[in-house]
């Protein structure tokens, strides 16, 4: 016979997300979120952040627009 306790587990769900530059905080549900950018990547040997650190920041289009928007190439949908 095989016999079970009971253990409780916590789950987490997104409830908003902030824009590191502009600071402004959207709700889950408002479309808004969809297009945010997350930026997550360890710095390699000679990276400007340092060698081995880990580099996160969550970014608005519209920030995301002002900071490339003379720069970035865009393609049509298909
Ligand atoms: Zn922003």
């Amino acid at each position: 016979m095989i016999k079970y306790k009971k253990i409780t587990t916590t789950t987490e769900e997104i409830s908003s997300v902030k824009c590191d530059k502009c600071g402004k905080e959207y709700d889950a549900g408002d479309f808004e979120v969809q297009e945010f950018h997350h930026i997550s990547f360890c710095g390699g040997y000679a990276s400007v952040f340092g060698d081995g650190t880990q580099v996160e920041c969550d970014i608005c289009q519209h920030c995301l627009y002002e900071m490339v928007g003379e720069f970035y190439r865009c393609k049509e949908a298909t």
